[in-house]
């Protein structure tokens, strides 16, 4: 009998409600409100980033980044710098301290990481899987902001090969890989053509 969607919902609900909760929690320990220290995480992982693409990335409003910004650039944690690809516009920069401070936030709550490792891989698989597929679908509904995915990335292969273990195919790297090691977040995603990308999404959820 497959999962009534109100369950799913209900658990994702959970899990949000506690995410957030441990977000507060940790921001709070550095002085920090989620929003900024989301910023200081993502400018971390990323480097310098222009507003605009900083808050669609963090889906929130050109204004409530320029507040963010403002009040990180006040506590000497981040600062602006013309961008190297057109100088009338400016990025948003990590500053040494902003820096060390990032590297104080925990990448997740401290109570999930042993959660997760204790689940069996064909299960972390399943789950990267589904989750991929429903924040693929609530960034094609526009409900979410793009993510560097996979399931959007034009060097992605989906079922590209006859091991069931590692199906797919990365042509960025040139190598196979299976569910579990799907990238929600990274660093050599290309945005693949509209076409391309509702193709991939097709042949990736037909094949279970
Ligand atoms: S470059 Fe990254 S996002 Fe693109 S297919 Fe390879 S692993 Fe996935």
């Amino acid at each position: 009998m497959s999962a009534p969607a109100e369950e799913i919902a209900h658990a994702l609900s959970r899990l949000a409600l506690y995410w957030r909760a441990a977000g507060w929690r940790a921001a709070g320990a550095q002085g920090l409100t989620p929003t900024q220290a989301e910023i200081l995480s993502r400018l971390a992982a990323d480097g310098p980033m222009r507003s605009g693409d900083l808050a669609r990335q963090l889906g929130v409003s050109a204004p409530t980044l320029t507040d963010a910004v403002s009040t990180l650039a006040a506590k000497g944690l981040a600062g602006r710098q013309p961008d190297p690809l057109d100088r009338r516009a400016a990025r948003v920069v990590l500053t040494p301290r902003g820096a060390e401070t990032a590297a104080l936030l925990p990448e997740m709550p401290e109570a999930i990481a042993p959660v997760l490792d204790g689940l069996a891989d064909s299960e972390r698989a399943g789950l990267l899987r589904g989750l991929t597929l429903v924040i693929r679908g609530l960034q094609e509904a526009g409900a979410i902001p793009v993510q560097r995915m996979c399931l959007t990335c034009r060097h992605f292969r989906p079922h590209a090969h006859e091991d069931a273990a590692r199906p797919h195919h990365c042509a960025f790297v040139d190598a196979a890989f299976g569910d579990g090691a799907l990238r929600l977040a990274c660093a050599d995603h290309e945005e693949a053509p509209e076409e391309e990308r509702a193709r991939h999404f097709a042949r990736f959820a037909a094949v279970a």
